[in-house]
């Protein structure tokens, strides 16, 4: 089998220099490369459309197009996935970067090349693109196969819900009928039972706000966050009734956010104050200042903390410092938490001290 002949198309004024190159690449494997060649830059863009070749040898100077014009002619960002080697004689080192920039593989002065360099610089500029289209189809086909996962998830989580309900009003119903009928060991079963559909219930609403956030743009809008705290102060009031705690709260902004997102955020990192507490009535502060064009906000605790080694992991899903004997949980609030910020476009991140507390910041971008 014939090894594969590289169509080469060369864009330079300079009849001499277009003749050099060629001959420079026909040394060694002469039949390697197969040329077209302009000196002009419309035309060399006439050829590039019509002939499709592997590489483009393009002299910087042009006289009706600077080389840079040419690439951002040669389908905007496009440009950017093409073996071009660019030559000049300018040898000028800001020209270089901007080439570059526009999508060049690779810059050569011309008055010192050799067959040897532009050889290289042309295999090496195919293989940059070729590597280049490789890694783009390898994203595209791991965004893909993610995006098949979160939709398994999310159907299986929600299919599950509708039977996991049933046998939760199932227990109820048989508890109902026959608790009386029923001695101590059979009861502690029976409640076993309904705490195991119970934590299946929030693993599988977790499961489901989870890949919910995966791939879709949330909605902004005019919010008040004292609005959304209020809520969630409601929301959490049989937690914070049953812990005797205290949630401090000053006055919030009105900000550009998604409604249900915020209000899960806030509920999340409030929620895990006040359930990671042991031997004290938790106290949560929340605060909030500006600066830099971003609201950094705060959720302070005084809870049980957490060692230095696991505040790296506990934002990834499923990640969890302490068992579910301990403390109940899926492991999915704070990376549901990380997604919701990611989504707003801020960054969320932790300190904490082992029996001291933990606090929570976040940032969310000031919008217009
Ligand atoms: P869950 O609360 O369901 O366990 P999260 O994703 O919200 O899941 O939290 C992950 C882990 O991070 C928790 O299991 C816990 O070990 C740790 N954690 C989260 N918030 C706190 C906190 N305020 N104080 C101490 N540990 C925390």
């Amino acid at each position: 089998m014939n090894a594969k002949e590289y169509k080469i198309l060369i864009v330079d004024d300079s009849s001499d220099d277009r003749e050099y190159y060629r001959r420079l690449l026909k040394k060694g494997d002469a039949s390697k490369y197969s040329f077209i060649e302009t000196d002009s830059g419309e035309e060399g863009l006439e050829l590039f459309i019509k002939e499709a070749p592997d590489c483009i040898i393009l002299d910087y100077n042009l006289p009706d197009l600077d080389g840079i014009e040419f690439l951002s002619r040669l389908q905007g960002d496009k440009a950017l996935g093409l073996p071009i080697v660019m030559l000049t004689g300018e040898g000028n080192e800001t020209v270089a970067v901007e080439a570059m920039k526009s999508g060049v593989q690779d810059y050569l002065i011309k008055g010192s090349i050799n067959a040897e360099i532009l050889q290289l610089a042309i295999q090496n500029a195919m293989e940059k693109v070729s590597l280049r289209k490789q890694l783009d189809a390898q994203r595209l086909e791991l965004e893909r196969s993610n995006r098949e996962l979160d939709q398994y998830a999310r159907i299986v989580a929600h299919d599950l819900r509708t039977p996991l309900f049933a046998i939760i009003g199932f227990l109820e119903l048989f508890t109902s009928i026959a608790d009386h009928k029923l001695d101590a060991e059979e009861r502690e079963i029976v409640s076993s039972l309904q705490s195991c559909a119970t934590t299946m219930q929030t693993l599988l609403k977790d499961v489901l706000d989870y890949s919910r956030l995966n791939g879709i743009k949330p909605e902004f809008q005019q919010l008040d966050l004292n609005e959304t705290l209020k809520q969630v102060v409601k929301n959490l009031d049989a937690s914070i009734q049953g812990t005797n705690a205290t949630v401090n709260i000053p006055e919030m902004p009105v900000l550009q956010g998604n409604p249900t997102n915020l209000l899960q955020l806030f509920q999340n990192l409030i929620g895990n104050g006040i359930k990671f507490c042991r031997g004290r009535a938790p106290v949560i502060n929340v605060g909030v200042r500006l600066e830099d064009g971003y609201y950094q906000f705060y959720i302070q605790d005084n809870g049980i903390g957490m060692p230095e080694d696991g505040i790296q992991k506990i934002f990834g899903a499923f990640e969890r410092l302490h068992s579910n004997q301990e403390f109940a949980g899926t492991g999915l609030g704070l990376s549901i938490c990380k997604k919701i910020v990611e989504l707003h476009g801020g960054e969320i991140w932790v300190e904490s001290q082992l029996d001291v507390g933990s606090t929570f910041h976040f940032t969310i971008p000031v919008r217009e």
